[in-house]
């Protein structure tokens, strides 16, 4: 038995910077002792791989090298009608920062930014209303997924509004009235004490690049590279956010490291076709290959097994039993296509099945890969085995 358990949100934001500190200052010292000279300031790409450097009080060199690697990462789009203005509208980072619990939350975009975000803080308290402008919700992840973790975050209270496309935000006496049109027409509103807008982000190349360096943008503004990230100047490479491909940490460090290879003449790949993407919500949204709805798509016989964290011994026991694991694979040759989890730890569990695909398991490797009992990576095992009705702590149907 606890006593009354109150949130102290100045010692949890003072925690996090400690850590987020920690993690950063971390990264120096790993660059110092891999023998990295790190220099900080801007850096502008001039023509023949030589780099203008001005450092933050303004001086200025310029470096030449035998290669040079660019990434500069991405940063939050704005909305032109609602303006951030670095108290009551606020991007991602700014709502990391927020120094009170709002009463009232406003969230733009039901992307994975809107999702986690919007989560975090209705679990701290406040009333989160997420405005939408696309129909479908997560339209970028397999739809029963979707449905089965919007069943989830209503439950939870917080309010999602498919098909409402904002139109404006105004900041009158302490609140901000944001307007939007959905299927009932324009002039829809909400006031809230804050509002976050997370409607995705963009390449950042902002004065990365001087004329006839010979690297070239596209009309998005991602720099363009071909499949191993090279620009179209010799020995120029750019990675990350700022080129195509997801707005992930950790495919951006998978391809930093293919470069570092490819430099040093060694063997590199970047299996894009095998990257996890996990929403970091509660409970945990995670996925690796192909959709169901991609599947059909392209005719291929599949079949289809999920197991349900309710008939988990451990998952009840932690008092996380929402929510499924789903794995997709074809019906002829059992490899598998897709596998998607909603639930407790899901971005811990699809590790497995990113590493199932990247050795092209099948669905029987996983079945007679023996899972410890009780865990939630049973779930896995279970989906596996369901996908050919051979599920053990479930009916088959
Ligand atoms: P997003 O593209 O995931 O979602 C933006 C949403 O905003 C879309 O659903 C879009 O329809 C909606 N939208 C756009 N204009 C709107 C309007 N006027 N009114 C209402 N809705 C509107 O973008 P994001 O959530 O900002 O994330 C940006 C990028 O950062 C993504 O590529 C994401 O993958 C990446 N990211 C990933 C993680 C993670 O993997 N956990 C975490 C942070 C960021």
């Amino acid at each position: 038995m606890t006593g009354g358990v109150s949130l102290d949100l100045a010692a949890m934001q003072k925690r996090k910077a400690g850590i987020v500190k920690g993690m950063t200052g971390g990264i120096l010292q790993l660059l110092k002792a891999a023998g990295v000279t790190a220099l900080q300031g801007h850096g502008r790409l001039l023509p023949d791989r030589q780099v203008e450097f001005t450092a933050h009080d303004g001086t200025k060199k310029v470096l030449v090298a035998k290669h040079v690697l660019l990434a500069s990462g991405s940063i939050p789009t704005e909305l032109r009608s609602a303006p951030f203005d670095g108290r009551h509208v606020v991007d991602s980072w700014g709502a990391l920062e927020l120094d009170a619990v709002p009463g009232r939350l406003g969230v733009i975009g039901a992307g994975v930014i809107g999702l986690e975000l919007g989560s975090v803080w209705r679990r701290l308290g406040a009333e989160v209303t997420i405005l939408e402008a696309l129909p479908e919700f997560l339209a970028i992840a397999d739809q029963q997924l979707a449905k089965e973790a919007l069943k989830q975050f209503r439950k939870q209270g917080l309010d999602i509004r498919m098909g409402a496309r904002v139109s404006g935000a105004r900041v009158e006496g302490g609140a901000v009235a944001v307007s939007y049109e959905d299927a009932k027409g324009p002039g829809q509103g909400i006031v809230v004490d804050r509002l976050i807008v997370c409607i995705g982000r963009r390449p950042f190349t902002k004065d990365l690049l001087a004329p006839g360096t010979g690297v070239a943008v596209d009309d998005r503004g991602f720099i363009v590279v071909d499949d191993d990230c090279r620009t179209g100047a010799e020995n120029v490479w750019a990675v990350g956010d700022c080129v195509r491909g997801p707005m992930l940490a950790h495919k951006a460090k998978e391809e930093g490291v293919a470069v570092a290879d490819r430099i040093a003449g060694l063997y590199a790949h970047v299996n894009y076709a095998v990257i996890p993407s996990v929403i970091y919500t509660a409970p945990e949204i995670a996925w690796v290959g192909q959709t169901e709805e991609q599947v059909k798509a392209t005719g291929r016989p599949y079949k289809v097994g999920t197991f349900p964290f309710l008939a988990s011994g451990r998952a009840k026991a932690m008092e996380a039993s929402q929510g499924f694991a789903k794995i997709i694979a074809d019906r002829q040759d059992d490899t598998i296509l897709g596998v998607h989890v909603v639930g407790p730890m899901a971005g811990e569990l699809i590790a497995e099945a990113v590493l199932a695909m990247e050795y092209a398991a099948s669905t029987e490797d996983l079945q007679r890969t023996i899972h410890a009992h009780p865990t939630l990576s049973e779930a896995i095992h279970e989906a596996a085995l369901a996908a050919d009705k051979r599920a053990i702590d479930m009916p088959n149907r």
